[in-house]
């Protein structure tokens, strides 16, 4: 027997922009709505609590010659003209007073010696302006977060619950499938609104800053129910990933003053970013790694035998390191042996970042097309694509994203609810068949193949290891192509793969297989968007098109689902309010 738990509001996803969500639903409603946030892990080990670095704001427009029109267009010249400009703005505006916010909440942000909250240098910013709190700033606001939560009644946080569908009907969301992973209950949440906060989907690939969990459910199961994904091409590497396990060296590294050195001792950056350095945006600094190392002037590490280049952090002293970036040495000393007040640190190019992710408008209400919404649906954080970031985002500007479209989408969500009756929460016999098709899906398909004989975690590493040299800082035509083959082909293997576990609690196998199908799905769906992409722009690099071609391709990639066909493509344009693109120099 199903169990069908009825709610106003289903928030799938407990990380920065779930848990914001959650809250501001909570605040808006009063006691009058009751909330579920369906988390396929505890909530407070959701990805959010290890951003490190800070998020950016403008706290102190005058003393940093800093303004808002400033941030704003800092990132949108990061994003090399490709976000969208109106949603930008609302960012750079609100994101100041999420920093207040949870300043009142009790999030210890790092401090300078007048008392008043500190911000640091990040790169593509013109002024420092990241708020930090040392470097486990994701840690420290998740945990404000959860724990001011945990004042509400009304609000239940399912944790290690595994949502596997999300189900529509005639066009509206009506609620999410999951499991529990305690019990192996198939559980059904039925929800006036819906808002998907699933993070993003960094894992697809194998050298990777990401946590495990990072698989792009969320938009994977956007993609099967009908809902565009966007800009997917866009995947960030991050400049700094710590050789041989791809762990982040956060920014705030370069941001307090670390320099990139190559082989022959030198800051090479002065060649491709001459004025801004070390504090150029990451899709440039991953660029020009690559190429140091691709012209002889990287190391090899002996061991894994990965190229690299060298963070030197030396010259910043044992207290400052101490200080502005304890968690880094730490990771430094335990992973690698390496004490950064003594030795560099061997850093190159990891998967980062998802720029891309279900189409929404500006406030996150989620899209078919240019102009058609799904009235009670709204995605927020690494799993929506608003788009703030466009090709490239700027560090720091992501944990601004995650809290205040968490923010505006679970006060969307909570009015949307509170004019809603409780009549739409009956479930209609398509409603029933869709439910029990998942269940029989879940259970009787997965479980219980007798004949296949595929390994899906040996399909898992084909994968990654195919995106990540394929599909990665540099591509071009005929290596998204094998790509595309290859996932085709991987595709094919994995419907005669099975689930090995056939136990019902906590059984791993089972969600590392639903993961990966979510995944299979994913790849598809950058590699599909960065063959049509025949230009280069921010992250996605394309060496048989090295230029930004702005007449033809100063556009956003949609891609739909097609059952049993490849995916369909088409275009939307990007929202220019102020800022003409023009060359992008630093
Ligand atoms: C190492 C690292 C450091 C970073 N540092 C910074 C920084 O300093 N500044 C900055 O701006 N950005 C930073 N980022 C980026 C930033 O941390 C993330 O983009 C952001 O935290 C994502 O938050 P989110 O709420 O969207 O998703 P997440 O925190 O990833 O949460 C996703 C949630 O969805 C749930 N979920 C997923 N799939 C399912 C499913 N099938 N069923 C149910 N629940 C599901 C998970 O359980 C989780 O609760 C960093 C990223 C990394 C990798």
């Amino acid at each position: 027997m199903v169990e069908i738990l009825k709610y106003d509001i289903v928030i799938l996803g407990s990380g920065l922009a779930g848990l914001r969500a959650a809250f501001q639903a909570a605040l808006t409603s009063k006691d009058r709505l009751r909330i579920a946030v369906v988390s396929k892990l505890h909530a407070m080990r959701s990805h959010s609590v290890s951003a490190e670095g800070g998020i950016s704001a403008v706290l102190y427009p005058k003393e940093m010659n800093d303004s808002i029109d400033l941030h704003a267009y800092d990132t949108v010249k990061g994003s090399d003209f490709l976000a969208d400009q109106d949603a930008v703005e609302l960012l750079v505006k609100l994101v100041p007073e999420e920093i207040r916010f949870f300043d009142h909440l009790g999030t210890p942000w790092s401090r300078r010696p007048d008392g008043r909250i500190a911000q640091r240098p990040f790169g593509g910013m013109s002024v420092p302006r990241a708020v930090f709190a040392a470097d486990k700033t994701g840690f420290f606001m998740m945990s404000t977060l959860y724990d001011n939560l945990l004042r509400f009644n009304n609000v239940d946080i399912y944790h290690e619950n595994m949502a596997t569908s999300i189900l529509m009907e005639n066009g509206m969301f009506r609620g999410v499938t999951a499991i529990d992973m305690a019990t192996g209950e198939f559980r059904v949440f039925l929800g006036k609104a819906g808002i998907i906060a699933t993070g993003g989907a960094g894992r697809v690939y194998s050298f990777v800053t990401v946590a495990n969990s990072s698989t792009g459910d969320g938009i994977a199961m956007a993609y099967r129910a009908g809902i565009p994904i966007k800009d997917m091409e866009f995947v960030q590497f991050h400049p700094t990933g710590m050789v041989p396990s791809g762990v982040l060296i956060t920014e705030a590294a370069r941001g307090e003053g670390g320099y990139l050195i190559n082989k022959e001792g030198e800051r090479f950056l002065k060649r491709y970013a001459p004025q801004k350095m070390e504090l150029a945006p990451r899709d440039i600094i991953s660029r020009a790694i690559m190429t140091e190392i691709k012209e002889g002037r990287g190391f090899v590490q002996e061991e894994s035998g990965l190229e690299h280049v060298l963070l030197d952090l030396r010259h910043l002293g044992e207290e400052k390191i101490n200080e502005r970036l304890p968690m880094i040495r730490e990771l430094s000393k335990k992973l690698i042996g390496v004490d950064p007040v003594s030795e560099p640190i061997p850093v190159r190019p990891t998967t980062h970042y998802t720029m891309g992710g279900v189409h929404t408008d500006t406030y996150g209400q989620v899209m078919l097309d240019e102009s058609t919404r799904i009235p009670n649906l709204w995605a927020a954080g690494e799993a929506a694509c608003v788009s703030i970031h466009g090709a490239n985002r700027l560090g720091s500007n992501s944990l601004g994203e995650t809290v205040v479209w968490g923010r505006l989408t679970g006060e969307a969500a909570a009015q949307y609810a509170m004019r809603t009756p409780d009549t739409v929460l009956q479930v209609s016999s398509t409603l029933d068949e869709a439910i029990k098709r998942e269940e029989s899906r879940v259970f009787d398909k997965l479980l219980h193949v007798e004949s296949a004989a595929e390994n899906p975690y040996d399909i898992r590493e084909e994968l990654q290891t195919t995106m990540d040299k394929k599909v990665g800082v540099f591509r071009d035509q005929r290596g998204l192509e094998e790509a595309w083959s290859t996932i085709k082909r991987l595709k094919e293997r994995f419907s005669r793969a099975r689930v090995e576990n056939r136990t019902r609690i906590y059984n791993n196998n089972l969600r590392d297989f639903i993961e990966l199908s979510f995944m299979l799905d994913i790849a598809e769906i950058i590699v599909v968007g960065a063959l049509n992409r025949t230009e280069s722009r921010g992250a996605h690099y394309r060496l048989d098109y090295p230029k930004r071609d702005d007449v033809n391709w100063l556009k956003h990639t949609l891609v739909y689902y097609r059952r049993g066909e490849p995916p369909s493509i088409s275009y939307i344009p990007v929202r220019i309010t102020r800022w003409a693109p023009e060359e992008r120099k630093y």
